[in-house]
């Protein structure tokens, strides 16, 4: 029997995954300020939103209550791959010659490939339960949709998906994936929605937006009484449902008496970063002193470049109005690899966060974290996905600097998702034709 420091692979049997979802509202020094009505501009009213998405996710959204049961049929699909393993990355830390001792969550093991499955199973089942039919959503690179679809699909009800353009062509297989579980594929922007066929009159090659995806699967479920609308990230109750890998992130750590020193997480809407990190994030709001870091891509920084302001989360001005981080509802974000991480805003309860000083944000360039990327594949035998690259360009960099200070820290981070779908991205950076933009 290894010493339990010694673990490489660390794991929780299936009766310690987490029964109750951790929700920050309840330990925030500020809270967000409240979403806006959009026609209105007045603090949005329960009722405002309940043509869109199912009651309980609604009351979600606003509690503060700090801990929320995962229901009994929620639990059950999640023991199909939770909990995930804690590994400890030694062949890598060998390679940087590092002292400090590296950490990933590897949610790259769910069966739909990403962390997204997390909340796709506890909204699927919301929304049935509510006697919801049909659920549409938009995808960018495709990980969304396809955990969205298996969710339908174990739930029985259909799944529509509003698929960026520019992903449609770039990932055929993730179309093909959402299909064999049933769901409906249309490119975005189409001409099915009022917003799409405004946008295509624009510019009839528009590579299309996750912004300009949302409008179209909003009107498409505000316009039928079966249908609902679902979010991949961004929202409180999207955030909340992530808090089972922090949680249980925070126990295997415990098993090897450790505690993280640095968290790192990439960062689109913010979803898997919040859902590591805000289970921590409570421990230093009680005065434990850890370093977050959210990494976003160079071509779509939010954190680092954009404003703290009210906005919209989608091209069409649909949506309430948010205060977050943003690059403005209209910012098109150029045809990175990583997909998912091309959205303009940014969690609410994310953004606050870091306005209070207790997240700190970097940003990379594509070249750089497929760099990474491929660094740690070489080492530790799995290809990340592209968005996942940013967090491994992170860790490498915080293990570097471990390394020239002499310090063993422990860092932590969130590998969010697999590449397998991705090798059309691969292909670019071993070809050479990765461009910076
Ligand atoms: C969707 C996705 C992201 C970005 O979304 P967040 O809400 O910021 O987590 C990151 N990694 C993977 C693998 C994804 O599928």
């Amino acid at each position: 029997m290894r010493r339990e420091e010694e673990l490489t692979k660390i794991t929780l049997n299936e009766e310690e995954i987490p029964t109750k979802w951790y929700n920050i509202q309840a330990d925030m020094p500020n809270l967000p300020e409240p979403p806006l009505n959009p026609a209105t501009r007045e603090p949005l009213k329960p009722e405002d939103l309940s043509h869109l998405f199912p009651m309980e996710l609604i009351k979600q959204e606003a509690s503060t209550e700090r801990y929320i049961e995962i229901p009994e049929e929620v639990q059950n699909l999640y023991r199909l791959w939770r909990p995930t393993p804690l590994i400890r990355a030694r062949r890598l830390e060998k390679a940087l010659d590092t002292p400090a001792r590296i950490f990933y969550k590897n949610e790259g093991v769910s069966p739909a490939g990403s962390h997204k499955l997390n909340t796709s199973i506890p909204q699927a089942y919301y929304n049935k339960r509510e006697g919801i039919k049909r659920i549409t959503t938009e995808t960018g690179a495709g990980q969304w949709g396809s955990a969205l679809s298996m969710s339908c699909n174990f739930f029985g009800m259909e799944c529509v998906v509003y698929m960026v353009r520019v992903s449609f062509e770039q990932k055929p297989y993730r179309r093909t994936f959402m299909q064999v579980f049933g769901a409906q594929v249309i490119p975005s922007p189409s001409t099915l929605t009022e917003a799409g066929r405004e946008a295509l009159e624009l510019d009839p090659d528009t590579p299309g937006s996750l912004g300009l995806a949302i409008s179209e699967a909003v009107e498409d479920a505000a316009s039928r009484d079966d249908t609902a609308y679902s979010l991949g990230s961004v929202l409180n109750h999207v955030v909340l449902h992530q808090t089972v890998i922090g949680q249980e992130v925070k126990a295997q750590l415990e098993k090897i008496d450790a505690y993280p020193d640095v968290i790192i997480g990439c960062c689109g809407g913010g979803s898997n970063f919040a859902g590591l990190a805000f289970p921590f994030i409570k421990d230093k709001f009680e005065g434990k002193k850890i370093k977050i870091i959210a990494v976003e891509p160079a071509a779509c920084p939010t954190l680092t470049k954009g404003s703290f302001q009210y906005d919209y989360g989608d091209m069409a001005k649909m949506t309430p109005l948010m205060k977050m981080y943003t690059l403005g509802y209209d910012f098109v974000p150029s045809s990175i690899h990583a997909g998912g991480l091309r959205y303009h805003g940014e969690s609410p309860l994310v953004s606050q966060l870091y306005h209070d000083g207790y997240i700190e944000a970097v940003s990379y360039k594509q070249s750089e974290i497929f760099e990474a990327a491929v660094t740690f594949a070489r080492n530790e035998g799995i290809i990340p996905a592209p968005e996942s690259a940013h967090a491994v360009k992170a860790a490498i960099d915080e293990a570097l600097k471990c390394r020239e200070a002499g310090e063993a820290k422990n860092i932590v981070f969130g590998l969010s998702g697999h590449g397998y779908f991705d090798m059309t991205a691969y292909d670019a950076y071993i070809s050479g034709s990765l461009i910076d933009v």
